[in-house]
């Protein structure tokens, strides 16, 4: 952000950083915890807050346990204010969201889909606009796949060639009520979602350098420096996956040879007990090998391991978090995992090795992450000014709130 120059502009400044104060702590410090923290005269916080309140971007609640006195508040979000809705879009199944600021996140919706572009997007599109209001600021899409800046998706397993994410979702289109401008429709790789997620709320937040690996059907892994995920020139730099990190030799869907990815995560697993595989079919079978075969789990963790040192050679980060099946070869096959990664390290990484610890956010961190991406885009002057613009009326557009389940970070 540019440094603000008029008093109007210092306020929007300091609108954004109040919010932005909010969500990070996940709607927990007390308002004079807030003042101290964003180094705000008293007087200010109190004005800042009451036009915030107004706007219905905050809403204070007394602090619980309060003994006495004058009761303490803690602002946090306004029951009409911001959604962002965030999909989480896996090879066999899409998840869909609600997220208020503060990250409490409504589930609204989980489906399976075929894997094709049509049969997951179309789906997801169809029951984004069920769920679009006037209070919903954008909609973050985590897919499992390389995704460019301007939204194309390429899942190499699953045949998806340059598919245009936002024109499938079709969101933009003057047929949906409160539709989307391209802008509000934010699209990233789950990985790099994944890592964003535990930088801003899990393990890596506060890490100068952070290695990030999620594991689904395959693998993927970012590299996380000052809380954000290297993305590349191009938006595509997330792809540790499809390097030969693993020890084997198979040809992958990408066009390569011997990628990592083919050696660790669901794929593999079947694979090792030769069950069929790929095409992002089998996730309960594989829960089964997970749950029932050693010999595969080890596998997949040794072939963990042995990418991790190459990439901790390369990278010298401080923690290695691992997400989603990565966690479950953790936490089953730790000591197998260090057995490969240990010999691989060069001796000067092993004095004082990287910490490597499950994620906080299990699998609901590219969920988590796609939120993120939508706020980052809203807490901004601009954004700010446009939700002040087209406020919903009090009491309309109340969220949808039949069969939901709420998880509370
Ligand atoms: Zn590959």
């Amino acid at each position: 952000m540019k440094s603000a120059t008029t008093s109007g502009e210092l306020r929007a400044h300091n609108r954004v950083r109040l919010l932005r104060a909010v969500h990070d702590c996940a709607a927990t410090r007390t308002r004079s915890q807030l003042t101290r923290d964003l180094n705000l005269a008293r007087g200010t916080a109190s004005v800042l807050v009451a036009g915030l309140a107004e706007d219905a971007l905050l809403h204070e609640e007394p602090a619980s346990g309060h003994a006495r006195g004058r009761p303490t508040q803690v602002p946090g979000p306004h029951p009409l204010g911001p959604l962002a809705l965030a999909a989480d879009v896996r090879e066999d199944a899409w998840e869909l969201a609600a997220c208020e600021l503060g990250g409490r996140v409504t589930v609204l919706e989980v489906r399976p889909h075929d894997g094709t572009p049509e049969g997951a997007l179309a789906s997801l599109g169809r029951a984004v606009a069920g769920h679009l209001s006037r209070r919903v600021v954008g909609v973050g899409v985590a897919l499992a796949g390389p995704v460019r800046h301007d939204g194309l998706v390429d899942i190499a397993h699953l045949g998806w060639r340059s598919v245009d994410v936002p024109r499938l979702l079709g969101l933009g289109s003057a047929d949906v009520p409160h539709g989307l401008g391209p802008d509000q429709v934010a699209v990233g790789n789950d990985t790099a979602l994944a890592a964003l997620a535990e930088a801003r709320r899990g393990r890596l937040r506060g890490v100068r350098v952070g290695l990030h690996l999620h594991v689904d059907f395959d693998l993927g892994g970012v590299l996380v420096v000052d809380g954000r995920p290297l993305a590349g020139a191009s938006g595509v730099g997330a792809e540790f996956g499809h390097m030969p990190l693993g020890g084997g030799d198979r040809p992958c869907a990408c066009g390569a040879t011997g990628c990592w990815g083919q050696e660790v995560g669901a794929n593999a697993l079947l694979r090792h007990v030769g069950l069929a595989y790929g095409g992002g079919r089998g996730r309960r079978q594989a829960e089964e090998v997970l749950a029932t075969s050693r010999e595969a789990v080890e596998a997949g963790a040794r072939a963990l391991g042995l990418g991790v040192a190459a990439l901790v050679n390369a990278h010298d980060p401080e923690v290695v978090t691992l997400s989603g099946l990565g966690a479950e070869f953790w936490e089953r096959a730790g000591g197998a995992l260090m057995e490969s990664c240990g010999p691989a390290l060069m001796a000067i990484r092993r004095e004082r090795p990287p910490r490597i610890e499950a994620g906080a956010l299990g699998w609901r961190g590219a969920l988590l992450g796609a939120m993120e991406s939508v706020f980052d885009a809203f807490l901004t002057p601009e954004g700010l000014e446009r939700w002040r613009e087209t406020r919903p009326d009090q009491g309309a557009d109340t969220p949808e709130s039949r069969n939901v389940t709420h998880y509370t970070l």
